[in-house]
């Protein structure tokens, strides 16, 4: 076990979780299962009310062996929290379908569901999912969203101004296909919402094909609908409506992306696609409708990567060496970095626990997230590239000739603010696999740079 399991009580007395009732329309019926409520609910509410206390974004139940293991998902490292003897993690799981008014009574389908909860003045949303594993056995997920962080102008997350001012110029013109590309759950949607909301909604008028449900567009239309309407019909209603953009979601297959891109040259089109790259994107588009719609329709493919946000209460500045400067192509005139403060000795029983380190981090040290882009544009020499056949290594390739937006530079602009450090920006861009080994609670230890 990790050493985090000793502090797994340190939260118990504090504040605790209130469950407001199931999302989607479901009910909860507690009273109908006493002997479950009585089983699971002071241990639910335990480990998610110290889940949301140390910032948690993810919720993990997973069954190993016999027993389950909690784990937090914090800025995006898992961490182990606690764990339960096999009985109790069984319980904990059918508690929580129940909250969210899920079939207990089903423990072999996958199931998904939300509840709403409160906890120290904030609202949350809880989204829960189910995936049997073996028997009847289940692994619990929650994704847990703060109703008040919606996260979805340029200006919630820090959108850096020039990308804006070149979205703000592309999207002048009623045509063409901008799409934010991400893997699930990377914040792709939220990120498509950002763009969106960089078009200037008082000189152009902006519609939205799909639901986003909780997410609140600002200054959009939603196109009125028929039950039978189809995308086709919604998009000639904007059309008859003057309007100029159109947020269409997720790109999801080829018909879909033929018809957006069949109206690329009547309205500005903004949505998602599942891409690793914006380089692959682009090709992904290439395959689907082909080089006579991507060269005319596509204007630009942006994608975002989550970087920790170093502690400012206890991050440490130091002077980098020259060398390391220009290996890293950062300006000579950098004199100060930041990184996160040396961990506390194991060999000495008086150094301050982890927790003792900085009130405002828990020792972690970092706190937050913040977004390094990556913005591929079409241009008359890209469209050269692609037309040639040209594969995601090329197109990358000529987006560093044009000096397009890349993400390494750009999260070395975090750098050199103070953001984040240079070992979070190793750490994150590191092979995903990596990235995903649950980290110890306590700092790594660095390599130091050689003086
Ligand atoms: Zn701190």
């Amino acid at each position: 076990m990790s050493d985090a399991e000793d502090n797994q009580e340190e939260f118990d007395d504090g504040e605790q979780v209130l469950f407001r009732g199931p999302m989607y329309g479901r009910e909860a019926n507690l009273k109908k299962n006493p002997r479950l409520v009585q089983a699971g609910l002071i241990s639910v509410k335990r480990i998610i009310s110290s889940g949301l206390a140390r910032r948690a974004h993810t919720i993990l139940i997973e069954p190993k062996g016999p027993r389950s293991i909690v784990r937090y998902v914090i800025d995006g490292i898992p961490y182990v929290a606690s764990q339960l003897p096999g009985k109790m993690g069984i319980a904990v799981v059918q508690m929580v379908k129940l909250l969210a008014g899920l079939d207990v009574q089903s423990r072999v389908e996958a199931q998904s569901g939300g509840i709403l909860a409160e906890f120290d003045e904030d609202e949350y949303r809880l989204l829960v999912e189910t995936t049997p594993v073996r028997g009847a056995v289940e692994r619990l997920k929650i994704r847990v969203e703060n109703v008040k962080e919606s996260w979805l102008t340029p200006g919630d997350v820090g959108f850096p101004d020039d990308l804006k001012m070149k979205i703000r110029e592309m999207t002048e013109e009623p045509n063409g296909v901008i799409l934010a590309c991400g893997m699930p759950e990377s914040g792709v949607t939220s990120l498509s919402m950002v763009v969106l909301h960089c078009i200037d909604s008082y000189l152009y008028s902006v519609f939205s094909v799909v639901d986003t449900g909780d997410k609140k567009l600002i200054n959009v239309t939603d196109v009125e609908t028929g039950e039978d309407d189809d995308l086709e019909i919604q998009l000639d209603r904007i059309l008859r409506q003057e309007g100029d953009a159109v947020y269409v979601g997720k790109v999801s297959g080829p018909e879909q992306a033929e018809l957006l891109f069949q109206y690329s040259d009547r309205l500005c089109l903004i949505g998602e696609i599942e891409s690793r790259t914006p380089a692959e994107a682009v090709r992904k588009l290439v395959d689907w409708v082909g080089l006579e719609r991507v060269l005319p329709g596509l204007r630009a493919v942006i994608s975002q990567k989550l970087i920790r946000r170093l502690c400012e209460d206890c991050r440490q500045a130091y002077r980098p060496d020259p060398r390391l400067l220009k290996r890293l192509g950062l300006p000579r005139e950098t004199t100060v970095l930041y990184r996160a403060p040396s961990p506390p000795s194991d060999d000495d029983p008086n150094a301050p626990s982890v927790a003792e380190l900085c009130a405002d981090c828990n020792g972690m040290p970092y706190h937050g997230r913040v977004a390094a882009y990556e913005m591929f544009e079409m241009t008359p020499e890209m469209k050269e590239v692609i037309a040639e056949g040209g594969t995601a290594i090329d197109i990358r390739r000529q987006m560093v000739k044009e000096k397009q937006r890349l993400l390494q530079q750009d999260a070395l602009r975090l750098v050199v603010s103070g953001v984040t450090s240079l070992e979070e920006l190793k750490r994150a861009f590191a092979s995903p696999k990596a990235g995903r080994r649950p980290a110890k609670r306590r700092p790594v230890k660095r390599k130091r740079p050689r003086a």
